[in-house]
């Protein structure tokens, strides 16, 4: 098994959509960024890749290529699921940890979970994700920004070759 960490930061920023884990979410201010800044998609890529120790996503997917201008994080992530079967692996667990003052996100967990499940064709239940705030504190507790901690393990493709009932 191989282990990867992904940590992200968005501004927050009028005008903007609040995309988190494929699933927008009604709110006044949303993040700011080249593609749909969705904070906690970019943090579980960064740690599925750095599992297998592949480029991250500033590498893979520039800010500076307008192909990715607007482009949702979901796109990405499934061409990072390709490259990880490609590379052999394929997702023993993932915990995610999005930190924002506001809004609330438990009422949003689920569809999350569904959401990068169906783009990644796994099961939801190697996926989990967990809200927090910082109590007030830094720029997360200000509102400033969003941050967003992710942690995985990879399993080697060849030991799914029994778990076939999973789509
Ligand atoms: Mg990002």
């Amino acid at each position: 098994m191989r282990i990867g960490h992904g940590y992200d930061v968005h501004r927050l920023t009028v005008g903007r959509k609040l995309i988190l884990g494929g699933v927008e979410i009604p709110f006044e201010l949303g993040l700011d960024g080249h593609s749909d800044a969705d904070v906690l998609t970019h943090a579980l890529m960064d740690a599925l890749l750095g599992a297998a120790g592949l480029p991250d996503i500033g590498a893979l997917f520039p800010d500076s290529d307008a192909a990715y201008a607007g482009i949702s994080s979901l796109v990405l992530l499934r061409q990072v699921t390709q490259r990880l079967e490609q590379a052999g692996y394929a997702l023993g667990n993932a915990d995610v940890t999005v930190i924002a003052q506001r809004p609330r996100l438990r009422p949003y967990i689920d569809a999350m979970r569904e959401a990068l499940a169906q783009t990644m064709k796994i099961s939801a239940a190697r996926l989990n994700i967990k809200a927090t705030t910082e109590e007030g504190l830094g720029f997360t507790g200000s509102g400033a920004g969003i941050a967003c901690h992710a942690v995985c393990l990879l399993e080697p493709l060849e030991d799914r070759k029994e778990q076939q009932h999973e789509k």
